[in-house]
């Protein structure tokens, strides 16, 4: 075990009610995630430092919630949080393409997106050919998505760098 997973073993087992690895970690529950900037990055529980994919865990016995990087979180819980991540960016870089499954099913326990426009990205998730209304809802129900995944700071410094290409003020 190196020495920044002991780290993140002993830190959240200090904030987990069971005293015991298995059933600490059975306590987690990937609550939410998020992009940020490099200029802006954070810091994950295990010590390490520059992050910029977050996963905000909650403990639903206690309330208690942390930040861990992506990368501990699928390698050292086992928390499948790269797929999620994978599917976010695919959808960030180009809102035309589906959302996956696990990223449709995320943003509506996030009340991001209503039960219909669940229903309308998973009737249309295998679709080579969209009809022009249908890609235009696809891709507004993806931005939508990818703005609320990546940070407030993020949002602020793409938003930014478009207007710059863009050369508004
Ligand atoms: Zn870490």
């Amino acid at each position: 075990m190196t020495a920044n997973q002991e780290t993140l073993r002993r830190e959240i087992l200090r904030r987990s009610v069971s005293e015991t690895w298995d059933s600490a970690l059975a306590e987690w529950d990937l609550h939410r995630i998020e992009f940020t900037s490099l200029r802006e990055p954070e810091v994950c529980l295990c010590g390490h430092f520059p992050i910029v994919e977050l996963c905000y865990l909650l403990n639903r016995h206690n309330g208690v919630e942390v930040l861990v990087g992506n990368v501990c979180v699928q390698r050292f819980l086992g928390i499948p949080s790269e797929t999620l991540f994978r599917g976010a960016k695919r959808i960030m870089f180009d809102p035309s393409k589906a959302a996956s499954q696990g990223v449709i099913e995320y943003a509506r326990r996030q009340g991001w997106i209503t039960d219909w426009e669940r229903d309308f990205c998973e009737s249309v998730i295998r679709k080579r050919k969209l009809s022009s209304a249908q890609l235009g809802k696809r891709i507004e129900i993806n931005r939508r998505i990818a703005e609320r995944v990546a940070s407030a700071r993020l949002n602020a410094v793409t938003k930014m760098e478009v207007a710059k290409t863009r050369g508004l003020p």
